[in-house]
């Protein structure tokens, strides 16, 4: 099963799967309908939608990904922080009603908000924005400083969101603010408790200052850690191949995926992708329905 080919009667390349996408239900600027057919007119064989901390894109994903002929898979990629390091956590087919991981994403999206609420008035001493420009009235998307981007450069300060995060919204900014995020040990246990697949998102991604530590990722492992998404745009390739051995010396699988944001960031759908095993072997122990 895991060596199926490309269906598009083209191509005997195996199947691609792209297992790290954001939509506008958090911080992507296409819906997942639009992520279905791009999907489709590249040739993959799915996709998982993992926007920051909400489901709220799920049904419409699978509706879109069947329509189009695709396999969906739910996900998420939870807002989590290990010992001061903001970690990024890819949770696949979790269950939703899971009671206690339902009120830690809450209280996550909740901080989102009055972090970026925080962040607006800070910035508004500056720049001639306000919080109705970036955060409509009844929006339910996982707000971030994308959105905040989005509102300087429409006001004309910035060309882009790249150039906005390089400058203001930078973690070094004085208009920065940190927002909450789960216990990574903790939102780990919890993923496995929701009947879902843990994989570290993007761990060697050069915004930080050095990789997650091998020993780090023992303890990771240690609470249920499944995968670590190592071929990733953002990834430093020079700190990949002692995360690697890690992984191999571990049984931890490893992943591709392309973080894809629509016109987001650069990151173009399926540049980065994994294979019909890791796809299997995920759909294969999940909870939700895909
Ligand atoms: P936040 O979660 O609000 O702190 O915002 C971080 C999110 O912004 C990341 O998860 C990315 O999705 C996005 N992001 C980070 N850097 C950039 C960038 N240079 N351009 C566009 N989006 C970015
Ligand atoms: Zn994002
Ligand atoms: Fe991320
Ligand atoms: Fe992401």
């Amino acid at each position: 099963m895991s060596t199926r080919l490309r269906a598009d009667g083209i191509s005997s390349q195996p199947m691609r799967f792209d297992l790290h996408t954001h939509s506008v239900h958090s911080d992507g600027t296409t819906t997942p309908t639009e992520i279905s057919h791009l999907a489709a007119s590249l040739g993959l064989g799915g996709f998982a939608l993992t926007d920051h901390d909400t489901t709220e894109g799920w049904e419409e994903g699978r509706v879109a990904a069947s329509a189009a002929g695709l396999e969906f898979l739910p996900g998420m990629e939870i807002t989590t922080k290990h010992e001061g390091r903001s970690t990024h956590l890819l949770a696949y087919g979790i269950d939703p009603s899971h009671d206690d991981l339902t009120a830690a994403l809450a209280r996550v999206r909740e901080s989102r908000v009055g972090r970026a609420r925080e962040m607006v008035r800070r910035l508004a001493a500056d720049f001639d924005i306000v919080w109705e420009s970036v955060n409509a009235e009844g929006s339910v998307r996982t707000v971030g400083r994308p959105h905040i981007a989005d509102a300087l450069v429409d006001a004309g300060y910035f060309a882009d969101r790249s150039a906005a995060f390089a400058d203001v919204l930078h973690p070094g900014s004085a208009y920065y603010l940190p927002t909450y995020a789960i216990d990574t040990v903790e939102a780990i246990r919890m993923v496995r408790d929701a009947g879902g697949v843990a994989v570290l998102a993007h761990p060697a991604a050069g915004r930080h200052r050095r990789a997650v530590d091998p020993s780090v990722l023992e303890i990771l492992v240690e609470a249920g850690l499944w995968g670590i998404e190592l071929d990733h745009p953002e990834n430093r390739r020079e700190w990949i191949p002692v995360l690697a051995d890690f992984a191999d010396a571990h049984g931890l699988h490893v992943t591709g995926a392309s973080d894809y944001h629509g016109a987001g960031k650069p990151n173009r759908l399926g540049e980065h992708t994994s294979p019909a095993a890791i796809w299997d072997a995920i759909r294969a122990q999940v909870a939700a329905p895909h």
